[in-house]
């Protein structure tokens, strides 16, 4: 029995008091966030629509672990596949690992170096898949297929450029994905600093009792830090 599923079945359990239920949500989340940790959560409070006071919706909590679970086992068949394909290669002699590397054995303790890494900086930038429609899109092209748009979300526009001083960075409109890194090699702060508090984004201030974005959150900007919410 693995953790991930000992927690879920806790976020289920309408016997125990909210606030434990949501802390088990979390501890899933620290188990398995394709966006990171902060990022998945608040995609999770605007997907499953977790509203800022839990007892106004208590199945929030419920669809929230739903989704992150759907991807979760979307995600573990191709892990395990990809296991098993390692296991026959190495076998066969060719012990490199491959290219490209398996989009999650990057995002999880990299992330902060690749591409997702503007996903760290500001929880509110991340794409607006639903978990499981961008696994599902990150395994199609692990295998090969060919997809248009931003790897990470699909977006077609053109990509915006962020000045690291003496270089330039391009960020996908949608997710401010960065598909090459600074030449320099180093790592920039790509996003500029933005007002969010982890705090308040924990909760839920960005949402309101219907489990709607709050219309006015923080100062002048949208629960979807200026982008839309998932549609
Ligand atoms: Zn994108
Ligand atoms: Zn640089």
């Amino acid at each position: 029995m693995t953790s991930f599923l000992t927690h879920r079945a806790r976020v289920h359990d309408v016997r125990l008091p909210l606030h434990r239920r949501h802390s088990a949500l979390r501890t899933c989340v620290t188990l398995f966030a394709p966006y990171g940790f902060r990022a998945t959560y608040h995609h999770l409070t605007l997907s499953a629509g977790i509203p800022r006071r839990l007892e106004a919706d208590p199945d929030a909590l419920v669809r929230a672990v739903e989704e992150l679970h759907e991807a979760r086992v979307l995600w573990l068949a191709r892990a395990e596949e990809y296991v098993v394909q390692r296991r026959a290669e190495k076998r066969a002699g060719r012990r490199a690992v491959p290219n490209p590397r398996p989009w999650w054995l990057r995002s999880w303790w990299a992330g902060w170096a690749g591409p997702e890494r503007a996903w760290y900086e500001d929880p509110c930038r991340h794409p607006s898949l639903r978990l499981p429609e961008y696994v599902r899109r990150r395994n199609a092209l692990l295998d090969g297929a060919d997809l248009p748009g931003c790897p990470a979300c699909g977006n077609e526009g053109l990509p915006t450029s962020v000045s690291t001083g003496h270089s330039w960075v391009e960020l996908c409109q949608g997710c401010a994905w960065a598909a090459a890194p600074c030449p320099c090699g180093q790592r920039h702060r790509l996003l500029p600093e933005t007002p969010y508090g982890w705090d308040e984004i924990w909760q839920r201030a960005h949402m309101s009792d219907d489990g709607l974005p709050h219309p006015h959150w923080p100062e002048g900007r949208s629960a979807g830090c200026g982008r839309r919410p998932a549609s």
